[in-house]
């Protein structure tokens, strides 16, 4: 069982059963792939996950198991509104990692959502509705909750990291030079670009 440690929770704000979910699933992919928590730029997570929709805070978890953050540019949504997402390391392949429906129907008959579908914010739930929700999805199998597959052809393009910066004439503040407009010749930031 993978138990997610207690800065996990600090850092994620509030207890909900999506955080820990989101580890396990990173685990496993992990696992799947034979890879250990990321020091730098190796592994990728591609989550296709979108916005205004429950679940998200999945994401946290698997920035939490893989250390493949948003800040080391290594997560990168699809926004397809889907909640799985592939992992992906050059060396190693890609797998991706599905909640399957008949498990998120289950899942979503616990009393926890019938909170959340009031408006209740998590950290307003009775902690004991909530310990619920966490034990039970905590003693769901592997094969229940995940579809899983092997992605030998996956292609991911990444962006060629420059450390490159200009001023922007306008702001006088640096840009990196992917994102400089030029404007009649001077380079500008994009707010100031006028597009
Ligand atoms: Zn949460
Ligand atoms: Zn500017």
């Amino acid at each position: 069982m993978n138990t997610v440690p207690e800065w996990a929770w600090e850092f994620h704000g509030h207890r909900c059963p999506f955080m820990p979910l989101g580890y396990r699933l990173a685990k496993r992919a992990m696992q799947e792939l034979n890879v250990e928590h990321e020091k730098d730029h190796g592994l990728f997570v591609i989550p296709e996950l979108g916005v205004g929709h429950p679940q998200t805070c999945l994401m946290d978890g698997m920035q939490i198991a893989t250390g493949a953050t948003y800040g080391k540019s290594l997560m990168e949504k699809t926004f397809w509104g889907k909640l799985a997402a592939v992992f992906y390391h050059p060396e190693k392949g890609a797998v991706r990692l599905a909640l399957k429906a008949d498990f998120l129907d289950e899942f979503g008959k616990l009393e926890f959502f019938s909170y959340r579908l009031k408006g209740v914010e998590p950290s307003q739930i009775p902690a004991d509705v909530t310990n619920k929700a966490i034990a039970w999805t905590d003693a769901q199998p592997d094969d229940k909750i995940f579809k899983i597959e092997k992605l030998p052809n996956y292609q991911f393009k990444r962006v060629k990291g420059s450390f490159n910066k200009v001023k922007c004439v306008k702001c006088g503040e640096y840009v990196f030079e992917r994102y400089v407009r030029m404007v009649n010749g001077q380079p500008h930031c994009i707010p100031d670009s006028g597009y």
